[in-house]
């Protein structure tokens, strides 16, 4: 009997242990995982571009509210003050502090910024139908920015600096600040439903 036909694009390496193996002729009908390490390689049926899109716009939206709201109110002797992401970075520059305020605004306005843009830049006309130019480049970039992208840690600094804060002044969150911790995780989620291996699928 004839083996059935082979594909180069059947090959994938694993991303955990780098071991080439041949995705199973049937793997779109469920989860295929690493056959020496265990690893998931592909997720099967699971759609792999309208979950990534309608997360992008998600966190679109929240991304704008994060930056339109106040962060954080004081309250102090009477007096009552809100700070935003922004201003508080516009502080940290005007004090001096500018490598600081530089590297603030890149992990928390530039990267997460540049990630969503690139998330709806790639899967929107991807759920048209179309390939969008420059596809490879904005998914590299788009994988390469990630780890800038560190919302979270800024969250833990706010967190605990109100803490440390909350003896002298009332501290109370502004819409801003839960919008940010809805923003990381739905972040987070995006980079379990972006799979670029299944993509390349949709776009030969
Ligand atoms: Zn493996």
């Amino acid at each position: 009997m004839k083996p059935p036909a082979r594909h180069r694009h059947d090959l994938i390496a694993c991303h955990e242990c780098d071991l080439l193996q041949r995705l199973p002729a049937e793997h779109l009908a469920g989860r295929v995982r690493c056959r020496r390490c265990g690893c998931v390689l592909d997720h099967g049926g699971h759609d792999p571009i309208n979950p990534p899109l309608a997360l992008g716009f998600t966190a679109l939206i929240l991304f704008v509210l994060s930056n339109s709201f106040p962060l954080l109110d004081f309250s102090l002797g009477g007096q009552h003050a809100s700070t935003y992401l922004l201003a508080g970075i516009q502080q940290l520059y005007a004090q001096g502090a500018i490598l600081l305020a530089g590297v603030v605004l890149f992990t928390t306005i530039i990267a997460p910024l540049l990630h969503i843009s690139l998330l709806i830049y790639v899967f929107l006309p991807l759920s048209l139908g179309r390939r969008p130019p420059g596809f490879v480049a904005a998914l590299r970039i788009m994988q390469a920015v990630l780890p800038w992208s560190m919302l979270e840690i800024f969250l833990l600094g706010v967190i605990v600096a109100s803490v440390k804060l909350a003896e002298r002044a009332t501290i109370v969150a502004g819409p801003a600040a839960w919008s940010l911790a809805i923003l990381v995780f739905v972040l987070a989620a995006t980079t379990t439903q972006v799979h670029p291996g299944r993509l390349w699928d949709r776009i030969r």
